[in-house]
């Protein structure tokens, strides 16, 4: 299977960087499906500017509701009629600063599938967590009550310490928790679990991205910081293996 290189630019990008990115993305070759999630402001313009390209555009959150009285929030809908595919679900830094519960996550994923986005559920431990020897309990917890019946869509381990600090966990503990995933999406979804990709992120970067990628149940990479980089981005996608 090809894996998917998914860039998260979070709060970053203007207008004015779209068009050199896209044309820089675009006209690389590459092996990997590639996906990028910029602001909510730039989906469309984006996705104009790699219609064709086959490089898909998604959103970085959504509401539960498909229209309403929520001040500041975007649904599913409205991200699909913007021209995105994809949405990133119960990120780290939507559980913490903006207190999202598996709950709020969960109805966000079933209004993603509803609109026809495919969900990116975001899953990962703390420093305090993991030091605790909690990692996979954790981990198992929120994809037991994050994910709805029935979940079709990608899950991303993305370890809380690890996002946007340069530091990783050892090979070993990454592909220890990515088995542990996989177990655990087996045991709540049967044989649909088998399969869904997984998602390694955090500090992913051009220098170790073969490495990580390499690993067993990885199936690609959700990249923050090195995705607003063009050249970083397609480099970490060079490093991908060949699915
Ligand atoms: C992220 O925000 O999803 C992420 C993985 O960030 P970074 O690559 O910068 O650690």
């Amino acid at each position: 299977m090809r894996q998917l290189i998914a860039g998260n630019w979070k709060m970053h990008g203007r207008l004015a960087d779209v068009q050199g990115f896209a044309q820089a993305v675009r006209t690389a070759t590459r092996h990997t499906d590639l996906l990028i999630c910029p602001p909510f402001t730039l989906i469309d313009r984006l996705a104009t500017a790699l219609t064709g390209s086959g490089i898909a555009v998604g959103g970085q959150d959504c509401h539960p509701a498909p229209e309403g009285a929520y001040t500041g929030d975007i649904s599913a809908p409205m991200l699909a009629e913007a021209g995105a595919a994809y949405v990133i679900l119960g990120h780290s830094e939507r559980r913490q600063g903006h207190g999202e519960t598996n709950a709020r996550v969960a109805g966000k994923v079933l209004a993603a599938i509803a609109a026809g986005l495919t969900p990116i559920v975001c899953v990962g431990e703390t420093d305090e967590q993991r030091d605790a020897g909690e990692a996979k309990d954790v981990v198992r917890s929120q994809l037991m009550h994050s994910l709805p019946e029935g979940f079709a869509g990608i899950i991303a381990y993305e370890p809380v310490w690890a996002i946007g600090t340069g530091r990783t966990p050892t090979e070993a503990d990454v592909a220890a928790m990515h088995a542990a995933i996989r177990a655990a999406l087996a045991a709540r979804l049967g044989e649909a679990g088998k399969t869904l990709k997984i998602l390694y992120g955090g500090s992913v970067k051009p220098g170790n991205a073969a490495s990580l990628l390499a690993l067993p149940e990885v199936g690609g990479a959700l990249v923050g910081g090195a995705s607003l980089k063009a050249e970083d981005l397609l480099a970490i996608a060079d490093a991908a293996p060949r699915g």
